[in-house]
């Protein structure tokens, strides 16, 4: 069969507010035309992030409702360490609010002033904790990753050689080396099982311990299964396993790969390590059989778990990217390839070249978007990367517009919706305008600073 269907049947529904194109025209000016200002009511379709986005299953709420509230040893939190430890055996499950809870846990207990952390790619908000504790966040892609228009299978892998040199320099300055799945801030690429083996090898050989940031461990498997040799026959959840078998512990964000709406936890193998993790974790989160959620989060991502690993789903869920990256790579516009497993990244750049890269061709792109059909989409370029400490701008590397998918939300018309709403903006993309920013926050401004178009 040819069509590769949403595998699933809707049972409850949330409507979708139409609005004409002159309503979004008024409300994008209202909001400073910026995008995060918007009510999401008035989004059409809202491809801001892939992050507690998820559609959860009947069986998820039906499992909302077995939550238990104990304080202390409830239930929950045994099926949730069940579920997790199904996949990913660690001796030490520890929940946490959100992922970076459980980046901050780790970061703090093993990073300080003079030590580096590589990574293939740190996402934010594991560079944003290492850094906090002092440390050198250091990323090691390799090079084919850094070019958006170069097709390989693994674009997320880390450059194997480089650890080996940085560990030969400087290994006594390295606490741990992190390898994150897929390579969120590389465009969602994923990381082949032999790059991670290698990494934790390399680790290993030193002497220190390989953390995985596996947040979307199981579209990083469905890549494996699809693209490395030798994988063809084996199950997501074989591919998993191996994939953490390799390494001494994880950070993990619920939100993404497990269909939860909220939740995360650190994994860890060191009883020394946990201890400490769960001794700052009563401090920060709560007890470490509820680690900041209500026991009907953890029993909603104990049954996520089992349902992220279904293939039908991956298929379905890697294929909707695909095919809007092929629909618009047939148009013309440029996209980052191959495409990612949560994102569609459009490199505005390149598309929109008569917009220099201070007059923000990302950001008007993504406004664009929303004023010619309702879709929310994200700058990721010189409003969010290019102003400089001291107040100073320069373009960053690049302007792209990455367009999440939140998991079993939309359908195959909305894709086509998509792809329909870029052929319109392609007809006239040469009118759309760079915008100037009229009022700006010291830092991380792509939050809250308000444009005027040009
Ligand atoms: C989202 C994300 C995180 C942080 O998780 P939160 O739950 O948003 O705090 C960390 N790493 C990666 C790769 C992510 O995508």
């Amino acid at each position: 069969m040819k069509t590769i269907i949403e595998p699933f049947r809707i049972k409850s529904v949330e409507p979708i507010r139409m609005t004409t194109r002159e309503e979004r025209e008024r409300l994008l000016k209202e909001a400073g035309y910026n995008l995060f200002k918007l009510h999401s009511d008035d989004v059409l379709i809202d491809l801001l992030t892939d992050s507690g986005t998820s559609a959860m299953s009947a069986a998820q709420w039906g499992a909302v409702m077995t939550g238990d509230e104990s304080y202390a040893g409830a239930p929950s939190f045994y099926r949730f360490e069940a579920a997790v430890r199904d996949l990913m055996d660690f001796k030490h499950i520890i929940p946490a609010h959100q992922g970076r809870a459980a980046e901050h846990l780790l970061f703090s207990l093993i990073a300080k002033p003079g030590l580096v952390i590589p990574s293939n790619t740190h996402f934010d908000t594991t560079r944003g904790n290492i850094e906090a504790a002092g440390a050198e966040a250091l990323d090691l892609p390799i090079a084919e990753g850094k070019i958006p228009s170069l097709d390989h299978p693994f674009k997320g892998n880390m450059d194997l050689a480089e650890l080996e040199r940085l560990m030969a320099e400087r290994g006594e300055d390295v606490p741990c080396v992190m390898m994150t799945i897929t390579n969120n801030a590389g465009g969602g690429q994923p990381v082949s099982l032999e790059n991670i083996r290698g990494a934790a090898e390399i680790a290993h050989a030193h002497g220190k311990p390989f953390f995985i940031d596996g947040c979307r461990f199981a579209e990083n498997a469905w890549f494996i299964k699809l693209r490395e040799n030798g994988q063809q026959d084996r199950s997501i959840k074989e591919i998993v396993r191996d994939t953490f078998r390799v390494s001494d512990g994880m950070t993990m964000s619920a939100k993404k790969d497990a269909f939860a709406n909220i939740g995360g936890w650190l994994a860890l193998n060191d009883d020394s390590l946990a201890e400490q993790a769960r001794t700052r974790l009563i401090q920060t989160e709560g007890f470490p059989t509820y680690g900041g959620l209500a026991g009907r989060d953890l029993d909603a991502i104990a049954q996520g778990l089992t349902e992220i690993v279904d293939e039908d789903y991956l298929r379905y869920r890697v294929r909707t990217n695909a095919y809007i990256a092929e629909r618009l790579d047939e148009m013309g516009v440029p996209v980052m390839k191959p495409a990612g497993g949560h994102a569609v990244f459009v490199d505005a750049r390149e598309w929109l070249s008569h917009i220099p890269p201070l007059e923000y061709p990302g950001h008007a792109l993504a406004c664009a978007l929303y004023e010619e059909g309702g879709i929310r989409g994200c700058e990721i370029g010189t409003v969010m990367f290019g102003r400089k400490p001291d107040g100073s701008e320069e373009p960053a590397r690049m302007d792209l517009v990455r367009l999440a998918m939140p998991r079993r939300v939309y359908t195959q018309s909305h894709a086509d919706y998509i792809v329909e709403v870029f052929e319109e903006l392609a007809a006239r993309k040469d009118d759309i305008r760079g915008l100037k920013i009229v009022k700006e926050p010291p830092m991380m401004r792509h939050f809250t600073a308000e444009f005027e178009p040009l």
